[in-house]
């Protein structure tokens, strides 16, 4: 495959000006647009014109001027012919497959997949009418043997959440264009350093307010895939995203536009730190996962498809054995040592913890997450990039020995 940079691409896409010349884009917060002749209404409504044709808006809930400059951004970084803003991650994603299945369809998902992505698959689709099947991230044969000839879409997690599996993309993909299926890839947790649709993904979803906004202060997503698709969401008649209705707000849009620039830069720095923390854990001999450790079982997949230069991620996980150890060390983190908050959520600035299995895939039954690796003791860490990285391993260290963990 040839190489792609995600921040080249970014970068060559049009720049986007204010209205008067202004280096960062003007905010459009109308809601409604002025249609300057009353025979352009008619062909608006029925797709002649449009922001595409003549740039003919209508109504912000279809297409905001400002939404529209985020989601080409997001469509140049990711590689896709176009994309679109979401109200938020779980809206990117229920529309995406609500879009693509009806009732009697299925999906074939990975097991090990956000909390609220799960409860969707397992509570709420079979109640529209659509089953799903789970597997294990890691291992393609387990999605082949689960496709159905009803089977519609294969659903995946780059990096999975929160036991940091990684997709075999270009082999899931294969698998979906062998028996017309549709692959759509949650990128929340390696934006930048994998590109999913450049490895074959159909669609790519986003919770934005994770990494990619980086400031947790504020709830958004995106999907992005071709025209064709894109185009169905937003249909006035069928469109998932029109007709459900969870709209990007502009003034979200405006500022996650001004925070993509230094996505690249965050990205590398989560990773530098992520890396160091790691390795140190694993030196003191913790029960650590990261990517980006060669003992990790995916560390050779994520270096075939990985973009080089972003570092494995911000994400790590320290397994402390039992709930109680997990929330001694996380006590000991935020309140000693001020190393980082306790907090779900991941991407920040300063670094997050929580304890997966009692938080963010709690949605999960816990014998299931016994069984694809949750266990009750471990602590999922988002590593930020404030402090200096000396004192952030001095104080893991400290917590560590403290809490007896090694
Ligand atoms: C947070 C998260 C979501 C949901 O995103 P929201 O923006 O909170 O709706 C989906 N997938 C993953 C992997 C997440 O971490």
């Amino acid at each position: 495959m040839d190489m792609f940079n995600p921040e080249q691409a970014l970068w060559e896409t049009r720049r986007e000006f204010g209205e008067h010349g202004g280096v960062a884009p003007s905010i459009e917060r109308s809601s409604t647009f002025t249609v300057m002749d009353p025979c352009m209404m008619p062909e608006i409504f029925n797709g002649v014109r449009g922001p595409e044709k003549n740039g003919c808006y209508l109504y912000s809930r279809h297409v905001n001027p400002t939404v529209r400059v985020l989601s080409r951004y997001m469509a140049a970084m990711e590689g896709t012919e176009t994309a679109v803003g979401t109200a938020s991650g779980m809206a990117a994603i229920s529309c995406t497959l609500m879009q693509l299945c009806k009732a009697g369809d299925h999906i074939v998902s990975s097991d090990t997949i956000y909390g609220g992505t799960h409860a969707l698959l397992s509570e709420l689709l079979p109640d529209a009418g659509i089953q799903t099947t789970f597997v294990p991230p890691g291992n393609t044969s387990a999605f082949a043997a689960a496709i159905q000839p009803n089977t519609r879409v294969i659903y995946t997690e780059g990096v999975s959440n929160p036991t940091l599996s990684v997709a075999d993309i270009p082999a899931l993909s294969r698998l979906a264009k062998s028996h017309g299926l549709r692959l759509v890839v949650d990128n929340t947790f390696t934006p930048m350093l994998l590109s999913p649709a450049r490895l074959g993904a159909d669609v790519v979803v986003y919770s934005i307010t994770k990494f990619i906004n980086g400031a947790s202060d504020l709830i958004a997503g995106a999907i992005c895939a071709d025209k064709a698709f894109v185009a169905r969401l937003l249909d006035l008649h069928q469109g998932r995203l029109m007709l459900l209705g969870p709209t990007m707000d502009p003034r979200v849009a405006f500022d996650v536009i001004q925070r993509l620039p230094h996505l690249g830069l965050r990205m590398r720095e989560h990773g530098h730190r992520a890396m160091a923390v790691a390795r140190h854990l694993s030196k003191l001999g913790a029960a650590v996962q990261y990517p980006g450790l060669p003992s990790h079982p995916h560390h050779d997949r994520i270096n075939a498809i990985m973009n080089k230069a972003y570092g494995y991620g911000g994400i790590l996980t320290v397994d402390c054995g039992t709930q109680n150890k997990a929330e001694a060390l996380m006590s000991q983190l935020q309140n000693h040592e001020r190393f980082g908050l306790i907090a779900v959520s991941l991407g920040y600035y300063d670094t997050l913890m929580s304890c997966s299995g009692s938080s963010t895939a709690s949605e999960i039954p816990s014998e299931k997450q016994c069984e694809i690796g949750i266990s009750p003791g471990l602590v999922r860490l988002s590593v930020g990039y404030t402090g200096s990285m000396e004192a952030r391993i001095e104080q893991i260290e400290r917590a560590v020995r403290t809490c007896g963990l090694m």
